[in-house]
C-alpha cells in the first residue's frame, strides 16, 4: 500500500466522469479545485459528481478548494506587447493613462505604496523580468530586463516586497462560501503571509459553521520567514513551489522545501509538496529523469502528499501522471525515508501513548496499526510519527473525517459506525480488514482506541492476532459497556 498521498488538480482534462473514475482507480486521494480558474457553476456540478463516483468505488476522496488569494495581475490589453531588453514599461494605477509606448494597468492600486525603485517585478511566472526605475503618483516606470510577450491578466510577483493586500479578497470570500456550501473538506489559502492571515480564514470558516481544514500555501519570502507560526496556525502546509520558486532565489528552493517538510514533521502537521512535479507530462507520456528524481525526493522526505497541477488540469496524460506518482512513491517508500519524524515533539500523554503504539508496531513483524477515531486526532498523531512499516487503518463514523484523513501519510481511512460496545466495534473493524484482504492470519494488530467509561477517558493499546478468512467472527472477546470516542 502506498503511503504518500496523491492530489490531482481538476480542469478541462479531467472533469469528465470517466476520467474522474480512472484517476480514483489509479490512486488519486484528493481533488483540488483551483479558484483562480474554476467557475461557481462548475464547482457546484463537480463536487457531487466526485462524491458519487467515490461512493461507487468505495474510496474516501477529499476535495480541496484552493482560493486565488491576493494575486496582483496586469489588466486587459488591446493587443499583446512584444517587450525587448532595455524597453520601458509603465504599470499604471488609479486609472491613469501613460504616454509610454508600452504600458498596462494593474488590479491593485496600493502597489504604488508597496513598491520602491530598485525592486524587481516578475510577470507571467517570472518569464518577463523588470527593474523598477522610479514611481510617480499613479505610475511605476520599469526597465525591461528579459524579452517576452505580455498578454492580458498576467500574474505579477514582487520578490521580497511586503505587499499590503488583505489575506482574503471579496472573490476569495465568495469562493469560500461556495466551497463550504458544497461541503469541501479543505480550503487552501493562497499567499498566506503571516499567521493572522490563517486566523482570518479560520474566523470566516467558523462563521460559516464549517469544519473544513485550512491549508496554508507557502509561496513567498514572508511566509518562509514566519514558517513556524504558519505551521502552528494552519492544519496543513502546502509548499507551493510555483510561486515560491519565483519569489525566492531559485537555488534556495530545495533548501526551503526540505526545511519546511522537516519543520512540519517536527511539529506534527501534514505537508504537501506541489507544482511542476511532472511538468513535461503535460505534453509527453513519460516523465523526465529529473522529474522522477524530484518526486522521489519528496517521497523520501516523507511528505504527506504530492500534487499535480497543470499535468491534470490541461495535460494530455492525467491518468498516466497518477500512475507515475504511484509507481515512484511505492518504490521509494520501500527503500526507506529521511526519518524527520524522529524529531516529532510529543507534548501530552495521548501523543506519548500513540508513540508507544507506533514503537510497538515498529518492533513487531507483520504489524498493522488500527485506530478508532471520531475527530481524526489520534489517527493524525499516528501518521505524524511515520510508522516504519505498519499501515495505519483509521476507523471513523464520520464521512467528513474519513475524507480529511485521506490526505494523511500512510493512513487508510475507513467509515465504520461505532457501537456502545468497544469490543464489537474492534471485531467489526477486524472483520472488514480480513474480508478486504488487508490482514492475514496472525498479523499483529496494534489497536489504539480511547474508551469512555463513565466520566473517564482511557487511551488504550491492545495487541491482537488477526484471524484468517475462515475465522468464526461471532466469537466474542469479552464485551463491556464502555463506549469509544476520540
Ligand atoms: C503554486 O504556486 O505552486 C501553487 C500551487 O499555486 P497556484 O497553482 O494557485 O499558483
Amino acid at each position: 500500500m502506498r503511503k504518500t498521498k496523491i492530489i490531482c488538480t481538476l480542469g478541462p482534462a479531467t472533469e469528465k466522469p470517466e476520467v474522474l473514475r480512472a484517476l480514483m482507480r489509479q490512486g488519486a486521494d484528493v481533488f483540488r479545485l483551483n479558484m483562480s480558474h474554476a467557475k461557481h457553476d462548475w464547482v457546484r456540478a463537480i463536487v457531487p459528481e466526485i462524491r458519487e463516483i467515490a461512493a461507487e468505488l468505495g474510496r474516501p476522496v477529499a476535495i480541496l478548494l484552493d482560493t486565488q488569494g491576493p494575486a496582483i495581475r496586469t489588466g486587459d490589453l488591446g493587443r499583446d506587447l512584444q517587450l525587448s531588453p532595455g524597453d520601458t514599461l509603465e504599470f499604471t494605477v488609479h486609472g491613469a493613462k501613460s504616454a509610454e509606448a508600452y504600458s498596462v494597468d494593474v488590479n491593485y492600486d496600493g502597489l504604488i505604496n508597496d513598491i520602491s525603485a530598485g525592486d524587481t517585478v516578475l510577470v507571467d511566472n517570472g518569464v518577463i523580468q523588470l527593474l523598477v526605475l522610479e514611481k510617480q503618483q499613479n505610475r511605476i516606470r520599469c526597465k525591461v530586463l528579459t524579452p517576452g510577450t505580455l498578454g492580458s491578466r498576467r500574474h505579477i510577483n514582487l520578490p521580497g516586497v511586503r505587499v499590503n493586500l488583505p489575506p482574503l479578497t471579496q472573490k476569495d470570500l465568495d469562493d469560500v462560501r461556495l466551497g463550504v456550501a458544497a461541503g469541501v473538506d479543505f480550503v487552501a489559502l493562497s499567499f498566506a503571509r503571516q499567521k493572522s492571515d490563517v486566523e482570518e480564514l479560520r474566523r470566516v470558516l467558523r462563521t460559516l459553521d464549517s469544519t473544513a481544514r485550512i491549508v496554508a500555501k507557502i509561496e513567498d519570502q514572508s511566509a518562509v520567514r514566519e514558517i513556524d507560526d504558519m505551521i502552528h496556525a494552519a492544519d496543513v502546509i502546502m509548499i507551493a513551489r510555483g510561486d515560491l520558486g519565483i519569489e525566492c532565489p531559485m537555488e534556495e528552493l530545495p533548501i526551503i522545501q526540505r526545511r519546511i517538510v522537516k519543520q512540519c514533521l517536527h511539529f506534527g502537521k501534514p505537508v504537501i509538496v506541489a507544482t511542476h512535479m511532472l511538468e513535461s507530462m503535460i505534453e509527453n507520456p513519460v516523465p523526465t529523469r529529473a522529474e522522477i528524481t524530484d518526486v522521489a525526493n519528496a517521497v523520501f522526505e516523507q511528505t504527506d502528499a504530492i500534487m499535480l497541477s497543470g499535468e491534470t488540469t490541461v495535460g494530455r496524460y492525467p491518468v498516466k501522471c497518477v500512475e507515475v506518482f504511484d509507481r515512484v512513491a511505492r518504490r521509494i517508500e520501500r527503500s526507506g525515508g529521511a526519518g524527520f519524524a524522529r524529531d516529532y515533539q510529543l507534548h501530552d500523554a495521548r501523543q506519548k501513548t500513540v508513540a508507544s503504539a507506533v514503537s510497538l508496531a515498529n518492533s513487531l513483524l507483520n504489524s498493522k496499526l488500527i485506530v478508532f477515531t471520531r475527530h481524526g486526532t489520534m489517527a493524525r498523531y499516528v501518521s505524524n510519527m511515520r510508522p516504519e512499516h505498519a499501515p495505519i487503518f483509521a476507523f471513523t463514523p464520520s464521512e467528513h473525517i474519513c475524507r480529511q484523513l485521506a490526505l494523511c501519510w500512510g493512513t487508510h481511512p475507513v467509515l465504520l459506525q461505532f457501537t456502545d460496545d468497544p469490543n464489537s466495534t474492534i471485531e467489526a473493524a477486524e472483520k472488514y480488514l480480513r474480508e478486504a484482504g488487508l490482514t492475514e492470519a496472525n498479523d499483529n494488530l496494534v489497536v489504539l482506541s480511547d474508551l469512555r467509561a463513565g466520566d473517564c477517558q482511557i487511551d488504550s493499546i491492545q495487541v491482537r492476532q488477526a484471524r484468517g478468512v475462515d475465522a468464526d467472527v461471532s466469537i466474542s472477546r469479552g464485551a463491556n459497556d464502555e463506549s469509544m470516542m476520540d
